[in-house]
């Protein structure tokens, strides 16, 4: 297997024009839509994908979900509910790390290569950026060395920014 940090890439890029087999989408606990990443990430998928949330009847902070993909080319989407920030002291780092771990672990149960993130609560639920970012970091480095899949994780950015601090973040 190579090594750790050749499994890791940094993109700017919208998340769903991702070659990859599965994206995260960063959910809110409905699971039934809602705006940012969630929202481009539904109108990509299309209305079977909240045809198939519906019924699931919602999901909890720190909690993963795996459905298809419908429309989109992957072949499945992670749906992780965040942490809304509320200053800190609540369990939100835990609960954001636990997202990361579980996505990747899905990854290891139904066998997909490749991963991509967003920045998970960094948006509407207002975790800061620097330490939402050390923790993406840390934790999928914990899960990439504990399974061979997912082989290759994107930490997907939508700003140039966010890009940068993921790669100063990797680089420590
Ligand atoms: P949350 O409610 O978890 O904070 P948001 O969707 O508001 O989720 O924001 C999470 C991150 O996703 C933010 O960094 C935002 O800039 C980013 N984002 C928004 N749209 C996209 C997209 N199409 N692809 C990748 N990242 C996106």
């Amino acid at each position: 297997m190579s090594s750790l940090e050749n499994r890791i890439e940094v993109l700017h890029a919208d998340i769903t024009t991702l070659d990859v087999d599965a994206i995260v989408n960063a959910a809110n606990a409905s699971l039934c839509g809602g705006g940012g990443v969630d929202g481009a990430i539904h109108r990509a998928a299309g209305p079977d994908l909240l045809a198939h949330c519906r019924p699931l009847g919602g999901s909890r902070p720190g909690e993963v979900t795996f459905t298809p993909a419908f429309d989109l080319p992957m072949k499945a989407i992670h749906h992780a509910v965040g942490p809304v920030w509320r200053g800190g002291n609540r369990g939100e780092p835990d609960l954001l790390r636990r997202c990361y771990l579980q996505a990747c672990a899905l990854c290891a149960q139904h066998d997909l290569a490749s991963l991509a993130f967003p920045a998970i609560s960094t948006g509407a639920y207002r975790f800061p950026r620097k330490q939402a970012t050390r923790i993406a970091v840390q934790a999928v480095r914990e899960a990439l060395a504990a399974a061979s899949q997912p082989a290759r994780v994107v930490f997907c950015c939508f700003s140039e920014s966010d890009a940068a601090l993921y790669r100063t973040t990797l680089a420590r």
